[in-house]
C-alpha cells in the first residue's frame, strides 16, 4: 500500500488589475459619469460589450460607453441605494481605484450582416448604443442607418442628448435620434418640448414612422426590464429581429 501524504493548502484569490477613477460627472443625485484607466493598459473590447467592475470584492457588470479607440473607459452608472456597490462607487473621489476584471464580456454587439439598426434605451441603457456609434464613425464607415430611442423620466438625465443630437445632425443620413420623457408635466422637465412618453410605449410608432425594412434590420433593447419585456412582447410577434441587455432582473 502506497503512503499517499496529503496536504491542505489555502489557495489565495490572484489579485484582480485596478482601475483609477480620472474623471468623475455627476449628472444629478443618483447618476453620474465616470472614466477610469485600467492601469495594466489598454482594456480591450468591442463596442456594446461591457466590463467587471468592483470595490471592497463586490462586483458588477457595466456597460462601455466609450468606443475602443478612446484611451480612457467611460461608464454611466446609476446610483441603487441599498445596492451592493453603486453607494461605494458614489463615494469614490479622482485617484480612487477600483477592481477591474481582465477580459471585456457580453454579446450585446452591433449586428453588421444588416444595415438598420433600431436602437431603444432607457437612462443607462444607452451605453453600448453610444460606444458603437462612436466607432462606426471613428471609423468613418457608410452603409448603416442607426435610429436610437432614448428615455429617461427626466430630460436632465438623458446625458447623452446633446452629443447625440449633434452628430444626428453632422450625419442625417445615417442617425436619427429621438430622446423622450416619460414624466412631461413635472416642473423638472419644464421646458422639454421632445417627445413624451415610456419608450416602450413610442417604440412601435417611430418604428413604423422609420419604417425600416424588416428583413434588413435588427431591434436593441437596453436597459430597464421592463422596458425590453415591454417592447419585446410588441416587435417579435411582428417578425422583428429583436436582441436585449436586461441590466437587472424584476
Ligand atoms: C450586462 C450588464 C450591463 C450593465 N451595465 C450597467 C451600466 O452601464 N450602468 C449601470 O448603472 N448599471 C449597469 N448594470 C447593472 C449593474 O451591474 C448593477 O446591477 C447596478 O449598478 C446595481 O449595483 P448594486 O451593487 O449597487 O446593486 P445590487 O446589489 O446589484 O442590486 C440591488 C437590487 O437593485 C436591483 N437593481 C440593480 N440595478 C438597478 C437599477 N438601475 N434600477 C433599479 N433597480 C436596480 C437589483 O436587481 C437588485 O434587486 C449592468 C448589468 C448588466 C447585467
Amino acid at each position: 500500500m502506497t503512503n499517499v501524504k496529503l496536504e491542505t493548502t489555502t489557495r489565495k484569490r490572484p489579485e484582480l488589475p485596478l482601475a483609477e477613477l480620472v474623471h468623475r460627472t455627476d449628472i444629478s443625485e443618483d447618476l453620474m459619469v465616470i472614466k477610469i484607466e485600467p492601469q495594466n493598459g489598454r482594456f480591450e473590447f468591442k463596442p456594446g460589450q461591457y466590463c467587471t467592475l468592483g470595490r471592497e470584492g463586490v462586483e458588477r457588470a457595466y456597460s462601455i460607453v466609450s468606443a475602443p479607440y478612446e484611451e480612457e473607459l467611460e461608464i454611466f452608472v446609476e446610483l441603487v441605494p441599498d445596492g451592493g456597490l453603486t453607494p461605494k462607487m458614489w463615494e469614490m473621489r479622482v485617484g480612487d481605484t477600483m477592481s477591474i476584471r481582465p477580459r471585456a464580456k457580453g454579446l450585446f454587439l452591433l449586428d453588421e450582416k444588416v444595415h438598420h439598426h433600431f436602437m431603444l434605451a432607457t437612462v443607462t441603457g444607452v451605453a453600448p448604443f453610444v460606444s458603437m456609434i462612436r466607432q462606426y464613425l471613428h471609423d468613418s464607415r457608410q452603409g448603416h442607418k442607426f435610429y436610437l430611442l432614448l428615455g429617461a423620466s427626466y430630460a436632465d438625465e438623458l446625458t447623452y442628448d446633446e452629443e447625440l443630437s449633434r452628430l444626428s445632425q453632422q450625419h442625417p443620413d445615417s442617425i436619427r435620434f429621438v430622446p423622450t420623457v416619460s414624466r412631461p408635466a413635472e416642473a423638472r422637465n419644464s421646458g422639454w418640448s421632445g417627445a413624451k412618453g415610456r419608450v416602450n410605449t413610442i417604440a412601435e410608432e417611430y418604428l413604423n414612422s422609420f419604417n425600416p425594412p424588416q428583413e434588413d434590420t435588427r431591434v436593441y433593447a437596453c436597459g430597464h426590464p421592463g422596458m425590453i419585456a415591454e417592447v419585446k412582447d410588441q416587435v417579435v410577434p411582428q417578425g422583428w429581429k429583436f436582441v436585449e441587455e436586461r441590466f437587472w432582473k424584476e
